[in-house]
Protein backbone atom coordinates (compact mmCIF):
# COMPACT_ATOMS: atom_id res chain seq x y z
CA UNK A 1 0.00 0.00 0.00
CA UNK A 2 1.17 3.42 -1.06
CA UNK A 3 2.21 5.76 1.83
CA UNK A 4 1.69 8.69 -0.34
CA UNK A 5 -1.26 10.93 0.77
CA UNK A 6 -2.58 11.17 -2.60
CA UNK A 7 -4.90 13.97 -3.74
CA UNK A 8 -7.93 10.70 -4.73
CA UNK A 9 -7.14 8.59 -1.79
CA UNK A 10 -8.90 5.50 -2.87
CA UNK A 11 -7.57 5.94 -6.85
CA UNK A 12 -5.57 3.39 -8.09
CA UNK A 13 -3.07 4.66 -9.71
CA UNK A 14 -0.82 3.14 -12.57
CA UNK A 15 3.22 3.65 -11.96
CA UNK A 16 4.74 5.82 -14.36
CA UNK A 17 8.24 4.84 -15.30
CA UNK A 18 9.00 6.15 -18.75
CA UNK A 19 8.21 9.00 -21.07
CA UNK A 20 8.83 9.70 -24.68
CA UNK A 21 7.83 12.62 -26.66
CA UNK A 22 3.84 12.43 -26.59
CA UNK A 23 3.52 9.20 -24.78
CA UNK A 24 3.94 7.83 -20.85
CA UNK A 25 5.19 4.46 -20.30
CA UNK A 26 3.53 2.55 -16.87
CA UNK A 27 5.04 -0.05 -14.94
CA UNK A 28 2.65 -2.78 -16.99
CA UNK A 29 4.19 -1.59 -20.33
CA UNK A 30 0.57 0.11 -21.19
CA UNK A 31 1.24 3.17 -23.45
CA UNK A 32 -0.66 6.43 -23.14
CA UNK A 33 -0.64 9.91 -25.17
CA UNK A 34 0.09 12.48 -23.11
CA UNK A 35 -2.16 14.91 -24.57
CA UNK A 36 -2.58 17.44 -21.82
CA UNK A 37 0.78 17.41 -20.49
CA UNK A 38 -1.09 16.72 -16.58
CA UNK A 39 -2.44 20.23 -16.63
CA UNK A 40 -0.84 22.09 -19.58
CA UNK A 41 2.62 21.21 -18.35
CA UNK A 42 5.17 18.90 -20.85
CA UNK A 43 4.90 21.17 -23.68
CA UNK A 44 8.28 19.61 -24.98
CA UNK A 45 6.96 16.33 -24.37
CA UNK A 46 9.09 13.82 -22.60
CA UNK A 47 12.36 12.79 -22.43
CA UNK A 48 13.88 15.65 -24.58
CA UNK A 49 17.91 14.49 -24.73
CA UNK A 50 18.94 18.37 -25.12
CA UNK A 51 16.78 19.32 -21.62
CA UNK A 52 18.47 16.48 -20.03
CA UNK A 53 21.78 17.14 -20.59
CA UNK A 54 21.38 20.41 -19.95
CA UNK A 55 20.39 19.20 -16.70
CA UNK A 56 23.13 16.74 -16.17
CA UNK A 57 25.57 19.80 -16.95
CA UNK A 58 24.09 22.15 -14.24
CA UNK A 59 24.16 18.76 -11.44
CA UNK A 60 27.70 18.21 -12.32
CA UNK A 61 28.21 22.14 -12.17
CA UNK A 62 26.29 23.58 -9.16
CA UNK A 63 22.58 22.38 -7.48
CA UNK A 64 22.23 25.30 -4.87
CA UNK A 65 23.20 28.39 -4.11
CA UNK A 66 21.13 30.40 -1.38
CA UNK A 67 19.73 33.54 -3.22
CA UNK A 68 20.77 36.21 -0.31
CA UNK A 69 24.87 34.91 -0.71
CA UNK A 70 25.18 34.67 -4.51
CA UNK A 71 23.17 34.75 -8.37
CA UNK A 72 23.83 31.89 -10.67
CA UNK A 73 24.18 31.92 -14.24
CA UNK A 74 20.91 29.93 -15.28
CA UNK A 75 18.98 32.18 -13.38
CA UNK A 76 20.92 35.28 -14.94
CA UNK A 77 20.28 33.97 -18.41
CA UNK A 78 17.49 32.96 -18.04
CA UNK A 79 16.00 36.20 -16.47
CA UNK A 80 17.21 38.14 -19.79
CA UNK A 81 15.79 35.62 -22.04
CA UNK A 82 12.15 36.00 -20.62
CA UNK A 83 12.17 39.44 -20.45
CA UNK A 84 13.63 40.18 -24.21
CA UNK A 85 10.64 38.11 -24.86
CA UNK A 86 8.05 39.92 -23.08
CA UNK A 87 5.33 42.64 -23.34
CA UNK A 88 6.32 45.72 -23.70
CA UNK A 89 7.53 47.58 -20.27
CA UNK A 90 8.39 43.83 -18.63
CA UNK A 91 11.71 44.77 -17.56
CA UNK A 92 12.63 41.69 -14.72
CA UNK A 93 11.88 38.00 -13.78
CA UNK A 94 11.30 37.16 -10.07
CA UNK A 95 11.96 33.29 -9.71
CA UNK A 96 9.46 30.75 -7.91
CA UNK A 97 8.90 27.14 -7.86
CA UNK A 98 5.37 26.84 -9.23
CA UNK A 99 2.41 28.67 -10.11
CA UNK A 100 0.69 29.71 -7.10
CA UNK A 101 3.96 30.47 -5.84
CA UNK A 102 3.85 33.04 -8.45
CA UNK A 103 0.26 34.39 -8.07
CA UNK A 104 1.62 34.75 -3.92
CA UNK A 105 4.44 36.74 -5.41
CA UNK A 106 2.32 38.99 -7.53
CA UNK A 107 -0.30 39.68 -5.24
CA UNK A 108 2.70 40.97 -2.72
CA UNK A 109 4.26 43.09 -5.23
CA UNK A 110 1.30 44.83 -6.16
CA UNK A 111 0.44 45.62 -2.41
CA UNK A 112 4.11 46.83 -1.63
CA UNK A 113 4.14 49.33 -5.01
CA UNK A 114 1.17 51.11 -3.36
CA UNK A 115 2.68 50.91 -0.39
CA UNK A 116 6.09 52.14 -1.67
CA UNK A 117 4.22 54.93 -3.43
CA UNK A 118 2.02 56.27 -0.90
CA UNK A 119 -1.04 54.25 -2.09
CA UNK A 120 -1.38 52.06 1.25
CA UNK A 121 -5.24 52.26 1.22
CA UNK A 122 -5.31 50.22 -2.07
CA UNK A 123 -5.66 46.25 -1.10
CA UNK A 124 -9.06 45.03 -2.81
CA UNK A 125 -8.56 42.62 -5.29
CA UNK A 126 -10.60 41.85 -8.09
CA UNK A 127 -10.48 38.34 -10.12
CA UNK A 128 -13.21 36.43 -11.72
CA UNK A 129 -15.64 33.26 -11.33
CA UNK A 130 -15.14 30.14 -12.88
CA UNK A 131 -11.05 31.11 -12.85
CA UNK A 132 -8.33 29.26 -10.91
CA UNK A 133 -4.84 31.11 -9.54
CA UNK A 134 -3.60 28.06 -7.29
CA UNK A 135 -4.04 26.20 -4.30
CA UNK A 136 -2.04 28.51 -1.39
CA UNK A 137 -4.32 30.60 0.53
CA UNK A 138 -3.74 33.87 -1.46
CA UNK A 139 -3.97 32.18 -4.57
CA UNK A 140 -7.04 30.25 -3.98
CA UNK A 141 -8.74 33.33 -2.31
CA UNK A 142 -8.20 35.13 -5.62
CA UNK A 143 -9.61 31.92 -7.86
CA UNK A 144 -13.23 31.28 -8.39
CA UNK A 145 -13.36 27.96 -8.28
CA UNK A 146 -16.10 27.62 -5.60
CA UNK A 147 -15.34 23.49 -5.47
CA UNK A 148 -12.05 24.16 -4.53
CA UNK A 149 -12.63 26.74 -2.38
CA UNK A 150 -15.70 26.21 -0.14
CA UNK A 151 -14.28 24.34 3.41
CA UNK A 152 -11.49 26.46 3.16
CA UNK A 153 -13.30 30.12 2.87
CA UNK A 154 -12.97 31.11 6.52
CA UNK A 155 -9.26 31.26 6.02
CA UNK A 156 -9.46 33.04 2.83
CA UNK A 157 -8.69 36.96 2.36
CA UNK A 158 -11.23 39.29 1.23
CA UNK A 159 -11.57 38.92 -2.48
CA UNK A 160 -14.39 40.12 -5.13
CA UNK A 161 -15.71 38.65 -8.44
CA UNK A 162 -17.21 39.44 -11.50
CA UNK A 163 -18.60 37.14 -14.81
CA UNK A 164 -15.40 36.35 -16.75
CA UNK A 165 -15.59 36.78 -20.59
CA UNK A 166 -16.83 33.53 -21.51
CA UNK A 167 -18.79 33.65 -24.64
CA UNK A 168 -20.83 30.61 -24.66
CA UNK A 169 -21.94 30.93 -21.06
CA UNK A 170 -22.57 34.81 -20.71
CA UNK A 171 -22.94 36.00 -24.08
CA UNK A 172 -26.63 36.67 -25.19
CA UNK A 173 -28.19 35.44 -28.08
CA UNK A 174 -27.60 37.95 -30.95
CA UNK A 175 -25.44 39.91 -29.65
CA UNK A 176 -22.41 41.01 -30.84
CA UNK A 177 -18.95 40.23 -29.86
CA UNK A 178 -17.95 43.83 -29.58
CA UNK A 179 -21.09 44.36 -27.30
CA UNK A 180 -20.31 41.35 -25.40
CA UNK A 181 -16.95 42.74 -24.83
CA UNK A 182 -17.97 46.01 -23.32
CA UNK A 183 -20.77 44.44 -21.19
CA UNK A 184 -18.03 41.86 -19.62
CA UNK A 185 -15.70 44.58 -19.46
CA UNK A 186 -18.02 47.02 -17.87
CA UNK A 187 -18.88 44.86 -15.07
CA UNK A 188 -15.13 45.19 -13.57
CA UNK A 189 -15.34 49.35 -13.60
CA UNK A 190 -19.06 48.58 -11.60
CA UNK A 191 -17.15 46.76 -8.95
CA UNK A 192 -14.19 49.61 -9.27
CA UNK A 193 -16.60 52.19 -8.85
CA UNK A 194 -18.74 50.31 -5.79
CA UNK A 195 -15.55 49.07 -4.08
CA UNK A 196 -14.14 52.88 -4.48
CA UNK A 197 -11.50 53.18 -7.06
CA UNK A 198 -8.98 54.40 -4.60
CA UNK A 199 -9.33 50.93 -2.66
CA UNK A 200 -8.60 48.66 -5.19
CA UNK A 201 -5.14 47.34 -6.26
CA UNK A 202 -5.06 44.46 -8.43
CA UNK A 203 -7.54 43.05 -11.32
CA UNK A 204 -6.65 39.36 -11.80
CA UNK A 205 -7.61 37.49 -14.59
CA UNK A 206 -6.44 34.72 -17.14
CA UNK A 207 -6.16 35.52 -20.34
CA UNK A 208 -7.56 32.32 -21.86
CA UNK A 209 -8.93 30.39 -18.83
CA UNK A 210 -7.29 26.80 -18.56
CA UNK A 211 -8.66 24.31 -15.51
CA UNK A 212 -12.22 25.61 -14.54
CA UNK A 213 -13.53 26.49 -17.69
CA UNK A 214 -11.57 24.38 -20.21
CA UNK A 215 -9.62 26.66 -22.77
CA UNK A 216 -12.05 29.84 -22.66
CA UNK A 217 -10.27 32.92 -24.82
CA UNK A 218 -11.90 36.33 -24.49
CA UNK A 219 -13.77 37.97 -27.20
CA UNK A 220 -11.99 40.07 -29.36
CA UNK A 221 -11.41 43.82 -27.67
CA UNK A 222 -12.05 42.37 -24.08
CA UNK A 223 -9.07 42.36 -22.51
CA UNK A 224 -8.04 45.78 -24.24
CA UNK A 225 -11.22 47.41 -22.84
CA UNK A 226 -9.78 45.91 -19.43
CA UNK A 227 -6.69 47.27 -19.50
CA UNK A 228 -8.42 50.71 -20.39
CA UNK A 229 -10.30 50.46 -17.12
CA UNK A 230 -7.37 49.43 -15.03
CA UNK A 231 -5.67 52.44 -16.72
CA UNK A 232 -8.43 54.61 -16.11
CA UNK A 233 -8.22 53.92 -12.10
CA UNK A 234 -4.58 53.31 -11.27
CA UNK A 235 -5.30 49.61 -10.65
CA UNK A 236 -2.49 47.04 -11.42
CA UNK A 237 -3.72 44.30 -14.33
CA UNK A 238 -1.73 41.08 -12.74
CA UNK A 239 -2.20 38.36 -16.50
CA UNK A 240 -2.38 34.77 -15.15
CA UNK A 241 -0.39 32.74 -17.54
CA UNK A 242 0.49 29.81 -15.71
CA UNK A 243 -1.42 27.65 -17.93
CA UNK A 244 -2.16 29.64 -21.03
CA UNK A 245 1.36 31.02 -21.27
CA UNK A 246 4.83 30.18 -22.53
CA UNK A 247 3.81 29.34 -25.67
CA UNK A 248 0.41 27.17 -25.30
CA UNK A 249 -1.74 29.12 -27.55
CA UNK A 250 0.76 29.35 -30.59
CA UNK A 251 2.51 32.94 -29.36
CA UNK A 252 4.77 32.68 -26.80
CA UNK A 253 1.99 34.58 -24.11
CA UNK A 254 -1.19 34.38 -24.97
CA UNK A 255 -2.23 38.08 -24.19
CA UNK A 256 0.23 39.19 -27.26
CA UNK A 257 -3.13 38.38 -29.50
CA UNK A 258 -5.12 40.50 -27.63
CA UNK A 259 -2.81 43.45 -27.78
CA UNK A 260 -2.38 43.74 -24.35
CA UNK A 261 0.93 44.48 -21.89
CA UNK A 262 0.37 43.80 -17.96
CA UNK A 263 2.23 45.17 -15.49
CA UNK A 264 2.47 41.67 -13.72
CA UNK A 265 2.27 38.08 -15.44
CA UNK A 266 2.98 34.54 -14.16
CA UNK A 267 4.56 31.82 -16.04
CA UNK A 268 4.68 28.30 -14.82
CA UNK A 269 3.89 24.84 -16.26
CA UNK A 270 5.39 25.54 -19.69
CA UNK A 271 7.92 27.62 -18.60
CA UNK A 272 9.61 24.31 -17.31
CA UNK A 273 8.25 22.12 -19.43
CA UNK A 274 7.60 19.52 -16.46
CA UNK A 275 11.42 19.32 -16.13
CA UNK A 276 11.93 21.28 -12.96
CA UNK A 277 9.05 22.93 -10.71
CA UNK A 278 9.86 26.62 -11.34
CA UNK A 279 7.66 29.41 -12.22
CA UNK A 280 8.26 33.44 -12.52
CA UNK A 281 6.60 36.42 -11.77
CA UNK A 282 7.56 39.17 -14.84
CA UNK A 283 7.33 42.69 -13.60
CA UNK A 284 6.63 45.93 -15.25
CA UNK A 285 9.82 48.62 -14.89
CA UNK A 286 7.28 51.02 -13.05
CA UNK A 287 7.22 48.41 -10.19
CA UNK A 288 10.81 47.47 -9.88
CA UNK A 289 11.46 51.32 -10.21
CA UNK A 290 8.74 51.42 -6.73
CA UNK A 291 10.96 49.22 -4.78
CA UNK A 292 14.61 50.31 -6.41
CA UNK A 293 13.56 53.90 -5.25
CA UNK A 294 11.66 53.17 -2.07
CA UNK A 295 13.03 50.02 0.24
CA UNK A 296 15.12 48.52 -1.75
CA UNK A 297 13.92 45.16 -1.17
CA UNK A 298 10.86 42.75 -2.59
CA UNK A 299 9.68 41.66 1.33
CA UNK A 300 9.64 38.27 0.01
CA UNK A 301 10.69 35.36 -0.74
CA UNK A 302 11.73 31.49 -0.47
CA UNK A 303 14.44 29.02 0.20
CA UNK A 304 14.13 27.67 -3.90
CA UNK A 305 14.26 31.12 -5.24
CA UNK A 306 16.24 30.99 -8.61
CA UNK A 307 17.22 27.51 -8.18
CA UNK A 308 19.65 26.47 -10.39
CA UNK A 309 18.38 23.26 -11.48
CA UNK A 310 15.11 24.72 -12.16
CA UNK A 311 16.64 27.68 -13.97
CA UNK A 312 18.79 25.37 -16.30
CA UNK A 313 16.13 23.15 -17.64
CA UNK A 314 13.95 26.12 -17.82
CA UNK A 315 16.43 27.62 -20.19
CA UNK A 316 16.90 24.47 -22.15
CA UNK A 317 12.99 24.15 -22.62
CA UNK A 318 13.02 27.39 -23.62
CA UNK A 319 15.89 27.30 -26.02
CA UNK A 320 14.80 24.44 -27.56
CA UNK A 321 11.11 25.97 -28.24
CA UNK A 322 13.15 29.15 -30.07
CA UNK A 323 15.56 27.29 -32.32
CA UNK A 324 13.42 24.70 -33.19
CA UNK A 325 10.39 27.68 -34.05
CA UNK A 326 7.95 25.11 -32.19
CA UNK A 327 5.51 27.88 -32.05
CA UNK A 328 5.10 27.41 -35.90
CA UNK A 329 4.01 23.70 -35.10
CA UNK A 330 1.45 24.78 -31.82
CA UNK A 331 -0.17 27.18 -34.97
CA UNK A 332 -0.11 24.69 -37.38
CA UNK A 333 -0.79 21.47 -35.32
CA UNK A 334 -3.63 23.72 -33.29
CA UNK A 335 -5.55 24.16 -36.49
CA UNK A 336 -5.20 20.61 -37.16
CA UNK A 337 -6.65 20.07 -33.88
CA UNK A 338 -9.12 22.27 -33.53
CA UNK A 339 -10.66 20.65 -37.40
CA UNK A 340 -10.76 17.45 -36.12
CA UNK A 341 -12.39 18.08 -32.73
CA UNK A 342 -15.21 20.11 -35.30
CA UNK A 343 -15.49 17.23 -37.06
CA UNK A 344 -15.55 14.45 -34.12
CA UNK A 345 -17.26 16.40 -31.90
CA UNK A 346 -20.14 19.49 -33.86
CA UNK A 347 -22.38 17.09 -34.01
CA UNK A 348 -22.42 15.45 -30.55
CA UNK A 349 -25.04 15.46 -28.17
CA UNK A 350 -23.27 15.98 -24.94
CA UNK A 351 -20.55 18.57 -27.02
CA UNK A 352 -21.65 22.09 -26.47
CA UNK A 353 -18.60 24.05 -27.23
CA UNK A 354 -15.43 23.85 -28.48
CA UNK A 355 -12.85 26.54 -28.15
CA UNK A 356 -9.56 27.38 -27.43
CA UNK A 357 -6.26 28.70 -28.95
CA UNK A 358 -3.59 26.95 -29.88
CA UNK A 359 -2.38 23.88 -29.04
CA UNK A 360 -4.74 24.64 -25.58
CA UNK A 361 -8.50 23.16 -26.79
CA UNK A 362 -11.49 22.53 -24.68
CA UNK A 363 -14.41 20.44 -25.26
CA UNK A 364 -17.16 21.49 -22.69
CA UNK A 365 -20.08 18.67 -22.14
CA UNK A 366 -23.81 18.93 -21.56
CA UNK A 367 -26.20 17.20 -20.34
CA UNK A 368 -28.88 19.41 -22.95
CA UNK A 369 -27.43 21.02 -26.18
CA UNK A 370 -30.00 23.19 -26.54
CA UNK A 371 -30.55 24.90 -22.69
CA UNK A 372 -26.81 24.54 -22.17
CA UNK A 373 -27.41 22.62 -18.59
CA UNK A 374 -24.78 20.98 -17.24
CA UNK A 375 -24.26 17.36 -16.42
CA UNK A 376 -25.08 17.33 -12.39
CA UNK A 377 -21.48 16.95 -10.36
CA UNK A 378 -22.46 14.01 -8.56
CA UNK A 379 -22.38 12.24 -11.86
CA UNK A 380 -18.61 12.80 -11.91
CA UNK A 381 -18.37 12.49 -15.28
CA UNK A 382 -14.96 13.85 -15.30
CA UNK A 383 -13.29 11.22 -13.82
CA UNK A 384 -15.85 8.75 -15.80
CA UNK A 385 -13.98 10.32 -18.99
CA UNK A 386 -10.89 10.13 -17.40
CA UNK A 387 -11.48 6.55 -16.55
CA UNK A 388 -12.43 5.99 -20.18
CA UNK A 389 -9.24 7.23 -21.82
CA UNK A 390 -6.58 5.93 -19.50
CA UNK A 391 -8.42 2.34 -20.59
CA UNK A 392 -7.76 3.65 -24.11
CA UNK A 393 -3.90 4.66 -23.74
CA UNK A 394 -4.54 8.64 -23.46
CA UNK A 395 -3.78 10.84 -20.70
CA UNK A 396 -6.35 14.33 -21.15
CA UNK A 397 -7.08 16.48 -17.87
CA UNK A 398 -11.07 16.50 -17.39
CA UNK A 399 -11.95 19.13 -15.39
CA UNK A 400 -14.77 20.91 -13.73
CA UNK A 401 -17.95 19.19 -12.02
CA UNK A 402 -18.28 23.35 -10.74
CA UNK A 403 -20.63 23.70 -8.15
CA UNK A 404 -21.90 27.21 -8.63
CA UNK A 405 -24.27 25.51 -11.67
CA UNK A 406 -22.51 27.61 -14.07
CA UNK A 407 -20.79 25.45 -16.52
CA UNK A 408 -20.23 21.72 -16.41
CA UNK A 409 -17.69 19.06 -17.06
CA UNK A 410 -14.87 19.20 -19.68
CA UNK A 411 -11.94 17.77 -21.16
CA UNK A 412 -8.63 19.89 -21.85
CA UNK A 413 -6.45 19.26 -24.38
CA UNK A 414 -2.49 20.27 -24.05
CA UNK A 415 -0.43 18.08 -25.91
CA UNK A 416 3.08 19.10 -26.46
CA UNK A 417 4.63 21.52 -28.87
CA UNK A 418 6.48 18.94 -30.78
CA UNK A 419 3.14 16.44 -31.47
CA UNK A 420 2.35 15.37 -35.18
CA UNK A 421 -1.01 14.97 -37.22
CA UNK A 422 -1.21 11.76 -36.97
CA UNK A 423 -1.13 11.57 -32.95
CA UNK A 424 -3.66 14.43 -32.69
CA UNK A 425 -5.79 12.26 -35.30
CA UNK A 426 -5.70 8.84 -32.49
CA UNK A 427 -6.04 11.32 -29.90
CA UNK A 428 -9.54 12.63 -31.35
CA UNK A 429 -10.54 8.80 -31.93
CA UNK A 430 -9.63 8.03 -28.36
CA UNK A 431 -11.39 10.95 -26.83
CA UNK A 432 -14.39 10.50 -28.26
CA UNK A 433 -14.48 6.67 -27.72
CA UNK A 434 -14.24 7.70 -24.04
CA UNK A 435 -16.95 10.26 -24.26
CA UNK A 436 -19.35 7.86 -26.01
CA UNK A 437 -18.63 5.65 -23.01
CA UNK A 438 -18.85 7.88 -20.43
CA UNK A 439 -21.67 9.91 -21.19
N1 LIG B 1 -2.71 29.73 -12.21
C1 LIG B 1 -3.27 29.01 -13.19
C2 LIG B 1 -3.94 29.71 -14.33
C3 LIG B 1 -3.24 27.61 -13.14
O1 LIG B 1 -3.82 26.90 -14.12
C4 LIG B 1 -2.59 26.98 -12.06
C5 LIG B 1 -2.54 25.51 -11.98
O2 LIG B 1 -3.26 24.79 -12.63
C6 LIG B 1 -2.01 27.78 -11.06
C7 LIG B 1 -2.08 29.15 -11.17
C8 LIG B 1 -1.31 27.14 -9.92
O3 LIG B 1 -0.10 26.57 -10.33
P1 LIG B 1 0.59 25.41 -9.48
O4 LIG B 1 -0.30 24.23 -9.53
O5 LIG B 1 1.91 25.22 -10.19
O6 LIG B 1 0.79 25.93 -8.11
Amino acid sequence: MTKILHRQIHASLPVAVGGQGAHLLDADGRSYIDASGGAAVSCLGHGHPDVTAALHAQADRLAYAHTSFFTNEPAERLAEMLVAGAPQGISHAYFVSGGSEAIEAALKMARQYFVETGEPQRRNIIARRQSYHGNTLGALATGGNEMRRTQFRPLLIETHHIDPCYAYRFQEPGESDESYAARAAQALEDKVLELGPETVMAFVAEPVVGATAGAVPPVADYLKRIRAICDRYGILLILDEVMCGMGRTGTLHACEQDGVAPDLMTVAKGLGGGYQPIGAVLLSQKIFDAFANGSGLFQHGHTYICHPMACAAALAVQEVIARDDLLANVRAMGAHLSRRLGERFGNHAHVGDIRGRGLFMGVELVQDRSTKAPFDPKLKLNAKIKREAMARGLAAYPGGGTIDGVNGDHVLIAPPFIIDAATIDAVVERLGDAIDAAV
